[in-house]
């Protein structure tokens, strides 16, 4: 990542000024959501979850679409859809996670084997300004730095958080297959 930027890898970055998990509530903050999903129709999935959160009215972008393959988990899954999500929000970093957990449980996700199939998975990957260090909550997102099929959507929507050279260094494949929804919705 670059200094300053999401900070996250084996052992996340400090983010200058950073505010161990707390943000005032009038503060509005850049954040990035992590989308993904393998189980189901998951174009349809990936939509309904891009609807919720956008229900709070604080997104301001949404990456391209990314096919990409599975990395970890049990072999022999099938290929995620992935994409990332920009907000301009209030929102503490924990408020945004009760907000993807909220998105899990609406796509009806079981949790059954780590890193498995899944019908969505939702991430808090980034929050300006904010680490957190929690048992069930660690921001900057402690993998997104070695994930392709978070750097590259993240890159879309932020190339001044992602280096060419740390989206080279990290794993998986991706393809960019389009856009969720109507393209000319969204500014991104
Ligand atoms: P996963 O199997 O990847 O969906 O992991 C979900 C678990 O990771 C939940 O119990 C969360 O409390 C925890 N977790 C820790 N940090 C984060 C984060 N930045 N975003 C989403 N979930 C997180």
């Amino acid at each position: 990542m670059n200094p300053g930027g999401p900070g996250a890898g084996a052992t996340p970055g400090t983010t200058p000024g950073a505010t161990p998990g707390a943000t005032s509530g009038d503060t509005v903050r850049r954040a990035f959501i992590g989308l993904g999903s393998n189980l189901g129709d998951r174009r349809a999935l990936l939509e309904a979850a891009v609807g919720g959160l956008e229900a709070a009215g604080d997104v301001t972008a949404v990456s391209p679409l990314y096919e990409t393959e599975p990395v970890g988990g049990p072999e022999g899954q099938d290929a995620y859809f992935n994409v990332v999500v920009e907000l301009a929000t209030t929102d503490p970093p924990r408020r945004l996670l009760e907000r993807c957990q909220a998105l899990e449980e609406a796509a009806q996700r079981v949790r059954t084997v780590r890193w498995g199939p899944r019908t969505l998975d939702a991430d808090v990957l980034w929050v300006e300004g904010c680490e957190v260090d929690e048992d069930d909550l660690t921001v900057p997102h402690p993998r997104m730095g070695e994930r392709r099929f978070v750097l590259a959507p993240l890159a879309d929507l932020a190339p001044d958080l992602v280096t060419p050279a740390q989206l080279a260094a990290s794993g998986g494949t991706v393809t960019r297959v389009g856009r969720l929804g109507t393209d000319s919705q969204r500014s991104s």
